[in-house]
């Protein structure tokens, strides 16, 4: 055994419905095939990774139990319908957790003190974050080496983006939190071919610069039909054109991250 330690990244936007759980989902899918372990941390009270790699609800602890100290991470951890992709899964309960928090001591930092735990365990651990400010993606923020941030390609793409980018440098600045969050990658969501895609893609690229992702993911029905299955696009569809997308994707996060590890 070596001195291995996971990558935690954290998938956020804080606008919903721009491809986060999709991208969480089945980025992680594509690491577990290049044989990398993985855990999922769904941290958003929808429970949508959770219910998307086909764990039923209710039926076990969860993140929520996990963040008030009710269980620990073994017994919160769950095998899912990919073999050796492993989830924390969450369901409405959730929704309780930013009131349990904000009564804690070191608040921002308990998803963080549990996930460093799992750290000799995986590869990577990959937080699907909600779509809201708060103590849930604060701790997602604290906890993560690094984020990656979907953006869909429409007009309003950029809407919100300055709120998120103003809450990392105060996540940064505070030596407490975490001055080293990086950015791993900005991620083109649901792009349809013509103008406006280019367009926004444009002003994307203006603002992140190199650290926008090459790979760029269509708007493909199969990507959005995966998850009433209980699987990723690689079990559901691998020759779609979403998964050769994703497939793309793993490889340059992991080309990024050779340097990196
Ligand atoms: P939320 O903010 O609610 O958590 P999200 O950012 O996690 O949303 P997803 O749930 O991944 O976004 O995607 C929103 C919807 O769009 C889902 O129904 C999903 O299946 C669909 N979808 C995501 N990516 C694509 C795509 N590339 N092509 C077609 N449909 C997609
Ligand atoms: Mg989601």
């Amino acid at each position: 055994m070596g001195e291995k330690q996971a990558r935690i990244l954290a998938f956020t936007n804080w606008k919903g419905g721009v491809g986060k759980t999709t991208t969480c989902v089945n980025l992680s899918a594509y690491l577990v095939d290049a044989g990398k372990r993985v855990l999922i941390v769904d941290l958003d009270p929808q429970g949508n990774a959770s219910i998307g790699l086909g764990i039923a609800p209710r039926k076990s602890k969860t993140v929520y139990h996990l963040l008030c100290g009710d269980c620990d991470i073994s017994e919160a951890v769950q095998l899912t319908s990919v073999k050796g992709l492993e989830i924390i899964p969450a369901d409405v309960d959730l929704a309780g957790a930013e009131e349990e928090l904000v009564r804690m001591q070191g608040r921002e930092r308990v998803l963080k003190n549990i996930l460093d735990q799992a750290r000799p365990s995986y590869d990577y651990i990959c937080i699907d974050c909600p779509p809201s400010l708060g103590l849930l993606p604060v701790n997602a923020l604290v906890a993560a080496d690094a984020l990656i941030i979907p953006i869909q390609c429409e007009f309003y793409a950029m809407e919100g983006i300055a709120q998120l980018m103003y809450t990392i440098k105060l996540i940064k600045k505070h030596p407490n939190l975490n001055p080293n969050l990086a950015i791993d990658g900005v991620l083109l969501t649901m792009e349809n071919r013509g103008n406006l895609t280019e367009q926004v893609a444009a002003e994307i690229m203006k603002y992140f610069g190199k650290i926008v992702f090459k790979t760029r993911i269509p708007r493909n029905i199969r990507l959005a039909e995966a998850p009433s299955h209980g699987k990723p696009i690689n079990l559901y569809d691998k020759r779609c054109a979403g998964a050769t997308a994703y497939a793309n994707l793993c490889k340059e996060v992991l080309a990024r991250h050779k340097g990196i590890k």
